[in-house]
């Protein structure tokens, strides 16, 4: 594929660019490069490469998802085959006045170009929502997705039981078809997809009632999902083969699971850590205190050393998130925070008043402060 380079500088248009100056750009470039028109290798090359880049910013959600993961990212989690699905490559060349067939881009792109030409199912996402607790001592999680399954009745071959497919008349069960064509002064043999079978290579005379002659169902199926220890807002969990079955048989694509972590009554996250604002009262603070906190286990009994600071912390080693990668645990981080009381009873006023009488004794030079 066109490895680092960044599919807005390939179609030299801005990150901002609208879906028609990115069809605009393609056009132009593929004037340039389309190989009716253009025979050096290197604008072959170049040719993929642009149609890589408008196979991705021409679809919305491929797109945004580009623009979210980046380059390195986007082509770790997109197959060729994915990136190259569902893009309208047809009605760009019949306009261009180009006599290539794109029944099979695939074919067309990476026809002994090292990469195995392969029939893979949709990749199929899915947002799985946890607790802050599930994420620290993992879970198992029973999710439902809707995907395209092999027919149970038929077992895919989409014959009616007790019938079989028969061999196709028109490609003699190959499942394509060839013609001689010219274009310019170059002649060239068209391989396209069989119409009469649609590329399977054979018809079905008695088509199964469940899935319509399809060999595939749409069906609800139940997933556990294994969520690991220590997993963050934003991970994503890959299950192989747990996609949709491609049409006309092949390998199902993947299930990916994006976890997204709920916000929790106590706790605010970061990274391996956990945060806990904790407010105690002033003579709390002065003389010290024990309280009891809540942990992601249950609680903890909390010592508060006399003279505790508004905004001092104090960190329970070992009681935050497990770490995903490493092993071991992040940090408990208390927050310290001293409430200094709105209203008063007369008692309580009376009791401050002695107090601050008191501080001004010892503190004579910040009287003035004190003063009621
Ligand atoms: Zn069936
Ligand atoms: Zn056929």
């Amino acid at each position: 594929m066109s490895g680092k380079k960044d599919y807005y500088e390939i179609l030299g248009v801005p990150r901002n660019a609208t879906k028609e100056q990115i069809r605009e750009a393609y056009r132009r470039l593929a004037m340039l490069y389309h190989p009716d028109r253009n025979k050096s290798p290197d604008a072959e090359e170049k040719f993929k490469e642009i149609s890589e880049a408008y196979a991705v910013l021409s679809d919305d959600e491929k797109r945004r998802q580009y623009d979210m993961l980046g380059q390195a990212g986007f082509q770790q989690q997109y197959t060729p085959e994915d990136i190259f699905r569902g893009t309208d490559f047809e009605s760009i060349f019949r306009d261009l006045g180009f006599g290539f067939d794109f029944d099979n881009i695939f074919d067309f792109f990476f026809g002994g170009g090292g990469f195995r030409r392969e029939n893979v199912g949709r990749d199929l996402y899915y947002e799985l929502q946890i607790t802050l607790e599930e994420a620290a001592r993992g879970a198992e999680k029973e999710i439902e997705v809707y995907r395209s399954e092999v027919c149970d009745t038929c077992h895919g071959s989409g014959a009616s039981p007790g019938t079989a497919p028969k061999t196709c008349n028109v490609c003699k069960g190959t499942g394509q078809v060839q013609r001689v064509q010219s274009s310019g002064f170059t002649r060239f043999v068209q391989i396209t997809t069989c119409h009469a079978c649609k590329g399977r290579g054979t018809v079905i005379e008695t088509p199964c009632k469940e899935c319509r002659g399809s060999g595939i169902v749409r069906r609800k199926r139940k997933i556990i999902v294994k969520v690991p220890q220590g997993i963050d807002e934003g991970y994503r969990l890959r299950l192989d083969g747990q996609g949709d079955i491609p049409p006309n048989g092949g390998r199902p694509g993947d299930l990916y699971i994006g976890i997204r972590i709920a916000p929790h009554k106590h706790f605010r996250r970061e990274g391996d850590d956990i945060f806990y604002r904790l407010e105690i009262s002033f003579p709390e603070a002065a003389l010290g205190t024990e309280v009891t906190i809540p942990t992601l286990e249950g609680s903890t009994v909390l010592k508060i050393p006399p003279g505790t600071q508004p905004g001092e912390t104090i960190r329970l080693h070992g009681k935050g998130m497990p770490r995903l990668d490493r092993g071991g645990r992040g940090d408990l981080i208390v927050e310290v925070n001293v409430s200094v009381p709105k209203k008063l009873t007369q008692r309580q006023r009376e009791l401050i008043q002695e107090l601050a009488k008191e501080f001004n004794v010892n503190h004579g030079k910040r009287e003035r402060f004190f003063r009621f």
